[in-house]
């Protein structure tokens, strides 16, 4: 996309302000040059947003469509303890995307959205990459970059029986918000990172990850929804899991037509971290002004367990899984 692709990068550029801190050199040369925290590890994470699979031109507010793109890796940052070093978008447009105005105001927004929140998580745009998608859709990977100190990195793997179980946040506003977003888009085109937007504007738990280093035992982030990514959690530290539906932190959104529950278990894309601590573990009731929530413990085996109205119920991975 030649003059186009060049005026795109120049553009972006002097958006992207000029880096500093860890990021040595950033958008202008071949490569970049990063330099990590002195007796830091540097932890990597990339994200597919792809039209038609993680937004929709035609629900989703452009920049709704650029912070989700970066929300999601930062979310794993935050989920592993990172503090969010620099960030990298291959974005391949439509063949004479930009011709269009209104594409290129669509295009204007989703970078402000995405800029937004890389300033607000003190997250560099650093490069990446720009081409002729070969189809109608537009397609945007992220690549980020983190650090902790060295191997103080949160995983997956380290629960242990005994453990407690607990979530940050509020579950299934996320799901709710997009059935919203999908059946009236246009209730949602003013909506902004300031309100509280589960779907369109997540929030990625940074400052509680960094919290949790040294707390936690193990920790992930709920992008496929609790079922799923509790499974993940169990799987990799082989353990089972018993959780209280009583105890779950229902996000407002949801209504109690008695779905909610099946929202809050298996609805993806809530960006909130799931964790677990030792039993002798002080854990705060909130971080940051976020809730801190008890939901259940770690216990030997492998199986996870559902208390409901006191009756135990196996409880299957539901969530989000993509079909190959
Ligand atoms: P090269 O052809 O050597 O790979 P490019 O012309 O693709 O270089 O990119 C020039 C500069 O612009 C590089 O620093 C690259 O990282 C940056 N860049 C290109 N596309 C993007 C993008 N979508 N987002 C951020 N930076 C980009
Ligand atoms: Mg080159």
């Amino acid at each position: 996309m030649a003059s186009g692709e060049l005026q795109f990068i120049r553009n972006l550029r002097s958006r992207a302000g000029r880096p500093g801190g860890t990021v040595r050199l950033g958008i202008g040369d071949d490569c970049a040059v990063l330099r990590p925290p002195k007796g830091h590890d540097v932890l990597v994470t990339t994200d597919f947003s792809l039209e038609g699979r993680h937004f929709h031109r035609d629900w989703h507010p452009a920049a709704s469509a650029g912070h989700r793109c970066l929300a999601r890796g930062l979310s794993d940052l935050a989920a592993m303890g990172a503090h969010p070093m620099a960030a990298f978008l291959s974005l391949a447009l439509p063949a004479g995307f930009t011709r269009r105005a209104a594409n290129r105001k669509w295009l204007d927004d989703f970078l402000g959205g995405l800029l937004h929140l890389a300033k607000q998580t003190k997250t560099p745009l650093a490069g990446g990459d720009t081409s002729t998608a070969p189809g109608d859709a537009i397609l945007a990977d992220m690549v980020l970059l983190g650090s902790v100190p060295a191997g103080t990195e949160l995983r997956r793997s380290k629960a242990r029986p005994g453990d407690i179980l607990y979530v940050t946040g509020y579950l299934g506003g996320a799901s709710a918000e997009l059935a919203a977003l999908a059946q009236t888009p246009r209730r949602f085109r003013s909506a902004n990172p300031t309100g509280d937007h589960p779907h369109l504007y997540p929030q990625p738990q940074l400052r509680i990850g960094h919290r949790l280093r040294g707390l936690a035992s193990a920790a992930i982030d709920i992008s496929d929804g609790l079922s799923t990514d509790l499974t993940h959690l169990c799987e990799e530290s082989r353990v089972g899991a018993i959780i209280d539906a009583e105890s779950l932190p229902l996000h407002p959104l949801l209504n109690s037509k008695g779905d909610a529950l099946q929202q809050a278990l298996h609805g993806g894309e809530d960006y909130q971290l799931l964790f677990t601590a030792p039993a002798s573990s002080k854990i705060p009731r909130s971080i940051s002004g976020t809730p801190i929530t008890r939901i259940g413990e770690i216990v030997r085996g492998k199986d996870i367990t559902l208390r409901n109205n006191g009756k135990p119920e196996r409880l299957q991975p539901a969530g989000w899984e993509h079909s190959l």
